[in-house]
């Protein structure tokens, strides 16, 4: 399922329209968040290795900073548009706010597939996006951070292109940094940790044992295979499928999956050696294989607009829970129907907060000039998204409302209390 074919932000501010009505939302303030405050639009030229100049798209998009400086990763992807970065950037703002971390939403994008470039092509472009966005970015302004199609190494060549540009080491400029390089330990496993301890609480509120559940997931890259790890390794539970995307033919990769030995078959951007799954016995499916499994718990965690008025009913009726590892990954469609069939949601930004939670982390360890151990960073993530989990599910218990909503009420709810409290409404 393309992700061309859903319109990104129109759906963020469709579910933030269908909240804005339920919490009777003054219409000025519901203008305010409609739309980013900020965005940014630029060209990048690069000299590729063969001496041609190409020029690239870049975007930087900030949405609302009433809480704290925007936050949000620069995604690198050949289907890249405006629409793309708005809708991330406004989801971020919701995501900073039900993390209670004290932060604004965020998002940037070059139009590229980061595969098709050589490694110094790559340096060349990451340099390039901040010498275009430099002087709206940093510390107290805007803190970028990895994405689909970006790494850890990425965020290495930005921050030290930003911190030429202004003279001063800033390390806090930009989180998702390589450990040994101003980044954090945990912040790899983050999201998918982050995921699994929303998963680990939801099914205590449901009373589902997790060592007999099953989990078939979305996508391969970071934040699914921590996903998978953790559903294996901290839950006790069986990964039945993970997919991914192949630049030739797409391929769901099935049977009782085991994540840390596809780990070592995966390369940077999520994609599996499919020979080396063959030979080990791995079944290979069509691309949306990984949706119809009779699992008790679907983890999309690949890309926005899969589960969908065509696709939702290809999912099996065993399936109780789903987890969004992705940002959007399902459409206002496909959610009517999984509130009719009683599905437990957990909505993206609240689902996969822990990334942002853990760069958040970053930057104050940045600020300290004082690095926290693993478990250090791990303890207080959970602590974090086990206290989010709660303020959400407190209101949907109360009220009786789709998880998304209560996710969403609650974030707005912060929003608008902290643009109230600076005097902006
Ligand atoms: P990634 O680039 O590491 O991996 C993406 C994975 O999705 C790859 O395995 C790729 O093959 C797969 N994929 C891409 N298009 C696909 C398609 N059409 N069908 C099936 N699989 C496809 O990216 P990531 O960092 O793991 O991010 C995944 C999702 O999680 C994105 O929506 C991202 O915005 C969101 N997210 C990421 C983080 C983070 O910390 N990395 C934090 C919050 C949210």
């Amino acid at each position: 399922m393309n992700a061309t074919t859903t319109n990104a932000f129109q759906m963020a501010q469709q579910q933030f329209d269908q909240v804005a009505d339920q919490l009777n939302l003054d219409a000025q303030v519901r203008e305010y968040l409609r739309w980013p405050l900020r965005e940014f639009q630029f060209r990048i030229p690069v000299r590729m290795d063969s001496g041609e100049i190409r020029v690239f798209n870049g975007f930087r998009v900030q949405h609302n900073d009433a809480i704290g400086p925007c936050k949000g990763g620069i995604r690198f992807h050949p289907s890249e548009t405006i629409d793309t970065v708005r809708a991330l950037a406004t989801w971020m703002t919701w995501k900073c706010a039900i993390a209670n971390i004290p932060l604004g939403g965020g998002k940037g994008g070059v139009v590229i597939d980061p595969a098709t470039l050589t490694n110094s092509e790559k340096e060349k472009l990451c340099r390039g996006y901040i010498q275009q966005i430099w002087r709206n970015i940093g510390p107290r302004q805007d803190v970028p951070a990895p994405d689909v199609g970006t790494t850890p190494q990425m965020m290495g060549w930005m921050m030290d292109e930003y911190s030429k540009l202004t003279g001063q080491y800033t390390p806090g400029v930009i989180t998702g940094k390589p450990v040994g390089g101003g980044g954090s330990l945990g912040r790899t496993e983050a999201t998918g940790f982050g995921t699994i301890y929303h998963l680990r609480e939801a099914m205590k509120m449901l009373k589902i044992d997790s060592s007999k559940c099953t989990a078939s997931i979305q996508g391969f890259g970071n934040v699914a295979q921590y996903a998978a790890i953790g559903f294996t390794e901290l839950l006790k539970g069986k990964v039945m499928a993970v997919s991914y995307w192949d630049r030739d033919d797409r391929r769901s990769y099935t049977k009782g999956i085991d994540a840390r030995f596809l780990q070592g078959i995966t390369d940077q951007y999520g994609a599996i050696d499919k020979d080396a799954a063959s030979k080990a016995g791995y079944v290979i499916e069509d691309d949306m294989a990984w949706l119809s499994k009779d699992v008790d718990v679907l983890i999309p965690a690949a890309i926005e607009g899969q589960i969908n008025a065509e696709t939702v009913e290809m999912i099996s009726e065993k399936v109780r829970i789903i987890a969004e590892g992705a940002n959007g990954p399902t459409t206002l469609e496909a959610d009517e129907e999984l509130k009719k069939r009683g599905v437990f949601m957990l909505p993206d930004f609240l689902c996969n907060a822990g990334g942002v939670t853990v760069s958040y982390f970053e930057g104050v360890q940045n600020d300290m000039n004082y690095y926290w151990s693993r478990d250090e960073v791990l303890t207080r993530l959970d602590e974090k998204m086990t206290v989010a989990f709660h303020s959400v599910y407190e209101l949907y218990e109360k009220e009786k409302i789709f998880m998304r909503d209560a996710a969403y009420m609650v974030a707005i709810n912060r929003v608008v209390k902290a643009m109230q409290l600076r005097g902006w409404i």
